[in-house]
């Protein structure tokens, strides 16, 4: 068993790298994509970890893409290099996080919703701060019952301490995972909100500009659903991926190792992804 989309404190999972690796071998996996949001400050330590317990790190990062109105977010799988184009992307993305974290804030600051800055920091664990830790804050004051509520009437798109996130076009993205020598995949691609009939031409797109193939498999969509994404994947020679997206305590539905239909992830997706050694 493996899994190929995974966060970690980095971003907005709940396990440290080197927990979520320490997970990751206790259940049994042997690989393991790391692909936190904008971010590839847990690598390392992953790695490290995963060197110990004798279990494949997969390097990988998940980019958000301009794109209405669902959303467009694309993995990196298999990343060589860290630094280079990519990584100097990465620290501007981190940057304008900040910013928008602030405009958040005082959005809700300017509507009687305190949210202490110091206490939203040790909430993320050190790494990145997204609008997941924002809900967090709002339901440990109170303001909301549940991070779903708190999305729903405040921070999700289109509620009203929504701020659009600076994201990279496709191109751009795709040129940057490339340099660094990784398969551009698109990640559950139904949160693109598109219907079937437009999504089946975007993938003539996407075929079309190089990308090397979809995530077929995911949670947030039924089995049905994903075979479907498989066979549109296969027409049109893409690779498939499958992931679990696991986040840990944030979002305790998704389980390591396993995706849509509690489908425990295959071995044989490596070689698909001509990610295998
Ligand atoms: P951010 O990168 O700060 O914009 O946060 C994005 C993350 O927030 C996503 O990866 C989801 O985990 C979560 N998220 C975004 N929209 C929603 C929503 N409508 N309901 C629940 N979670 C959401
Ligand atoms: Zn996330
Ligand atoms: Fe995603
Ligand atoms: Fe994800």
């Amino acid at each position: 068993m493996i899994d190929l989309h995974s966060h970690s404190t980095a971003s907005d999972g709940s396990y440290a790298p080197a927990e979520l690796v320490a997970l990751a071998a206790e259940i049994g996996l042997s690989a393991l994509a790391l692909t936190d949001h904008d971010t590839v400050a847990g690598i390392p330590a992953a790695e490290a970890a995963a060197r110990e317990r004798g279990l494949r790190l997969v390097r990988g990062v998940e980019l958000e893409i301009a794109f209405e109105p669902g959303e467009f977010h694309l993995l990196g799988l298999g990343l060589e290099r860290l630094d280079g184009e990519l990584g100097a992307a990465l620290v501007g993305l981190g940057r304008a996080r900040e910013d928008r974290n602030e405009r958040i804030l005082s959005r809700l600051s300017d509507a009687g919703i305190s949210v202490d800055m110091d206490e939203l920091r040790e909430l993320a664990g050190g790494g990145r701060i997204g609008r997941p830790h924002i809900a967090g804050m709002l339901v440990r004051s109170k303001a909301v019952r549940t991070r779903q509520e708190a999305f729903d009437r405040y921070l999700g798109k289109g509620r009203p301490f929504y701020v659009a996130k600076d994201c990279l076009e496709l191109g751009e993205a795709m040129r940057m995972i490339r340099e660094a020598r990784g398969r551009v995949i698109v990640a559950h691609p139904l949160s693109l909100f598109v219907s079937w009939g437009r999504l089946a031409s975007i993938m003539d797109e996407w075929k079309e500009l190089g990308i090397d193939g979809i995530e077929a498999y995911h949670p947030a969509a039924k089995i049905g659903q994903c075979r479907r994404l498989e066979r549109m994947g296969r027409e049109r020679g893409f690779r498939i991926s499958a992931g679990s997206d696991f986040h840990g305590a944030i979002r305790p539905d998704r389980k390591l190792g396993r995706t849509a239909g509690n489908l425990q992830i295959q071995d044989s997706y490596l070689e698909e992804l001509g990610l295998a050694r």
